[in-house]
């Protein structure tokens, strides 16, 4: 379902919130973190083109549920993040409804728990492609009209495990310490044309991705649903809570706006102090 599917919401009055008139793509925004940074977006007043996997009538739904909330134009756009030519064409597609991408949040990933010795190759490919590699052909295919027009944000959803590795986990912390990488090197091509590029990388945060853990978890460590809880995900996060979805939204906001024009380059941690071990 590549096609965008439905628009909805009023722009407000030019100049009336921070990200008015801005278009903003966020990837993989059709649940969990990346739905909260469209939202975050919205409640800005940016434009936004929703992506993820989702049935048509959800895709609409959520289309119109944010674009009423927020009075702002959205438009849904399924294109497949493992896959570049789609990848390019959503670029061209938002281009003629929206016009050039302002705000790029690479968001979309998957996850598979396993050993490496038992790690199933399609699922490394799956994960570097959709974690890694659709951040990089996102952001080429953006590039150049940020750097004509002397403006971009790029965020890219990393990961704690985009700065240290956990047991299980080879091709999500090797794709998200590759993310870390790119976002080093975007930063330094486009710093003097007015864009940045930075990550955030959150600890962790309920949502169905880490939902879909669980058994995994369970499984490769012999402990239970409860201890997995406990043990794996909130053991390091000196919190002892899930960070919320609003506040990893928030962070993207920040580096979306006028005050963080000078930050780029960076890995921000939002982890709940995990990675300060
Ligand atoms: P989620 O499963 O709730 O959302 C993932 C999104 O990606 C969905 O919208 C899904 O439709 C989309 N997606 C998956 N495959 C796709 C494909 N091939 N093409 C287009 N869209 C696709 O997960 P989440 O927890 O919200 O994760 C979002 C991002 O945050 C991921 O990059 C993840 O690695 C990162 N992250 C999550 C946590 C956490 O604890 N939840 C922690 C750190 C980083």
């Amino acid at each position: 379902m590549d096609n965008i599917m439905a628009s909805a919401g009023l722009a407000r009055a030019s100049g009336s919130r921070p990200l008015e008139g801005r278009v903003a793509v966020v990837t993989g925004s059709t649940s969990g973190i990346g739905l909260g940074i469209a939202r975050a977006l919205a409640a800005e007043g940016a434009m936004i083109v929703l992506n993820g996997i989702a049935e048509p009538i959800e895709a609409e739904n959520q289309c119109h549920v944010l674009g009423a909330s927020y009075e702002v134009p959205v438009l849904f756009d399924g294109a497949d993040m493992s896959n570049p030519a789609s990848i390019r064409d959503m670029v061209e597609r938002v281009g003629r409804s929206f016009g050039a991408v302002d705000i790029l949040v690479n968001n979309a990933g998957i996850q598979h728990v396993a050993p490496v010795d038992e790690f199933p190759e399609g699922k490394w490919d799956a994960i570097l492609a959709i974690n890694l590699s659709a951040a990089f052909h996102l952001t080429k295919a953006v590039l150049p009209e940020m750097k004509r027009r002397g403006f971009g944000r790029i965020v890219n959803v990393a990961s704690a495990h985009g700065l240290i590795g956990s047991p299980f986990k080879s091709a999500y912390v090797a794709a998200k310490h590759g993310i870390v990488g790119l976002t080093k090197v975007v930063a330094l091509e486009a710093a003097e044309f007015g864009i940045t590029c930075n990550a955030v990388c959150p600890g962790y945060v309920w949502t169905p991705l880490v939902e879909s853990q669980v058994d995994g978890q369970a499984k490769a460590h012999g402990i239970s649903r409860d201890e997995v809880i406990r043990k794996v995900f909130l053991a390091e996060q000196p919190t002892k809570r899930f960070v919320t979805i609003e506040e990893v939204a928030g962070t993207t906001v920040f580096l979306c706006g006028e005050a963080a024009s000078s930050i780029t380059g960076v890995a921000l941690p939002v982890d709940g102090g995990w990675t300060a071990h």
